[in-house]
């Protein structure tokens, strides 16, 4: 019987974290996932504990990492991911991008182990071309309120190269864009549990400016196979993986409406700072390299996440303050 690889995962209580556990459980991985519970939820991974091959560290992995024993690979996906929480959180957002990222990369060096990093579509900042490939260098506004995320996550892409072209370590980066589905926390401020979260309560849909800005929704399932594929390429260079089916967010505002059945109306609120006007991956890269390209439609995802939404505890769902952290 072939030994079982073991992977540590970053952000392992988080929505997308969580979902990677699952996967590499499923893949029969030993898995150690590691969360300082600031935005993440045990309840995501609750199901896991029971599992030889799992065990879980409560840590910051901004402070210096230790773990004993082997490791094959490590998954970086701890760190703020909603504008909310980044505009509340600021400096662990720069520090899990640039501190955290620094020790994993050590970790990584001390066990030979292969490191992919979670990078976004925020490193092109309000892109001046769409669709967004990987050559694309960005527009980002570093003093921004988005800058403390968008430049933790340009720095970690660079200080993850220079460690893959100055220690000759292994390395994956992957761009994410819009990603959605089962374990988004409903209060995380992003746009589609906001609008849903609304329609659960019977208020109005709050659309930011005018609604023109365009998003590209992606499946969940179809992001983290689509992650990975990347982790077992040979592959070094950043790779968009996300879903390129582009909508204004008016057009989603209406989608959410008739999938909710609500009677409630679009409103309208200013529209936050730097907010990025379209955002579309061009995935021509994921494609060839990895054969990879969504399946889900957006149809197909919007209910099954509504469902999951649904199924939340009332109290969950009436409870609407965004400054919620579980600690
Ligand atoms: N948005 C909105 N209403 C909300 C929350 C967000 O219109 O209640 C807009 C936001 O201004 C942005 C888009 O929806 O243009 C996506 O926002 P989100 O926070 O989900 O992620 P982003 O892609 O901006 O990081």
């Amino acid at each position: 019987m072939a030994t079982r690889k073991t992977v540590l995962i970053t952000g392992a209580a988080g929505f997308l974290g969580s979902h990677l556990c699952d996967r590499f459980i499923k893949e029969d991985y030993k898995v150690i996932g590691m969360d300082n519970l600031i935005t993440g939820d045990l309840r995501n991974i609750e199901h896991l504990f029971k599992l030889e091959n799992f065990e879980f560290y409560n840590h910051d992995v901004s402070k210096f990492v230790h773990l004993p024993g082997e490791l094959d690979y490590i998954l970086h996906f701890a760190s703020p991911a909603s504008p909310i929480d980044y505009l509340k959180i600021p400096i662990q957002t720069l520090k899990v991008g640039s501190l955290g990222t620094h020790n994993l990369l050590g970790l990584a060096r001390a066990k030979k182990a292969r490191m992919l990093i979670a990078s976004t579509s925020e490193v092109y900042g309000d892109p001046n071309v769409n669709p967004q490939p990987e050559e694309y260098w960005g527009n980002v506004n570093p003093v921004g309120p988005r800058g403390v995320y968008d430049e933790a996550k340009r720095f970690q892409e660079a200080i993850t190269m220079a460690y893959h072209t100055f220690h000759g370590l292994e390395t994956r980066i992957v761009r994410i864009f819009n990603t959605y589905g089962p374990r988004m926390r409903l209060n995380d401020g992003r746009v589609l549990p906001a609008f849903i979260g609304q329609a659960l309560r019977g208020e109005p849909l709050t659309i930011f400016g005018d609604g023109s800005q365009t998003r590209s929704f992606c499946y969940v399932d179809d992001l983290v196979e689509g992650i990975y594929r990347l982790l077992h390429s040979d592959y070094a260079q950043p790779v968009n993986i996300g879903n390129p089916d582009e909508i204004t967010i008016r057009q989603f505002g209406e989608e959410i409406i008739k999938l909710t059945g609500t009677d409630q109306k679009l409103i309208s609120l200013p529209l936050p700072t730097d907010d990025p006007k379209q955002r579309r991956p061009d995935i021509t890269k994921a494609k060839a390299l990895l054969g990879w390209e969504p399946k889900i439609s957006r149809s197909e995802g919007l209910k099954i996440t509504y469902e999951y939404f649904k199924s939340l505890p009332e109290k969950e769902i009436l409870h609407k303050d965004f400054t919620y952290y579980n600690k």
